[in-house]
């Protein structure tokens, strides 16, 4: 059976910046949580963050490709640079995938780590621009096909492939 590695806030889990889950209701999610389908991990609490924390954007409307090539950087709102610690997390999101076999990762939009349609532009102003977070960047550049939950049923139709 395929896996999938899921944001953890979409399950419900209170590990978001503001202390809060994001949690996503949908019937595929109940199905493949009572499968032992899904592999919950936060890639921010497992680079070292702590909930709550200071929101961070990638800056300067740079993506989570440009962070691993070391052009961008991870600017949290008080000005902190946080780069390491979204690296960090994805390294270990991306072990996490190889070790419970996940083929596909289940990620909320618009985090500077899980975002793979589109993510925060630096501005901390709500504005979003295309491209991937930290962590999406990496688990798709090692094979792992990453979904946003608005294409939770394209996620589906490719299990139903497997
Ligand atoms: Fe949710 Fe991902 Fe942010 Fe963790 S890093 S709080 S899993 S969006």
């Amino acid at each position: 059976m395929d896996k999938i590695l899921i944001s953890a806030c979409l399950l419900g889990a209170p590990v978001r910046y503001d202390g809060k889950g994001k949690p996503l209701a949908h019937p595929l999610i109940d199905r493949w949580r009572s499968q032992g389908r899904l592999v919950s991990f936060c890639p921010e609490l497992a680079g070292g963050f702590q909930t709550p924390r200071p929101p961070a954007e990638i800056a300067d409307e740079a993506t989570g490709d440009a962070v691993l090539a070391g052009e961008g950087r991870v600017i949290d709102i008080d000005g902190a640079d946080v780069t390491e610690m979204f690296v960090e997390g994805a390294r270990r999101a991306l072990a996490m995938a190889r070790a419970e076999r996940c083929r596909y990762a289940l990620l909320i939009d618009g985090s500077p780590s899980c975002g793979s349609l589109n993510i925060y532009d630096g501005r901390f102003s709500g504005g979003r621009h295309a491209g991937r977070g930290v962590t999406a960047a990496l688990l798709s550049a090692h094979g792992v096909e990453v979904f946003a939950p608005v294409d939770i049923d394209r996620l589906a139709a490719r299990l139903s492939l497997d």
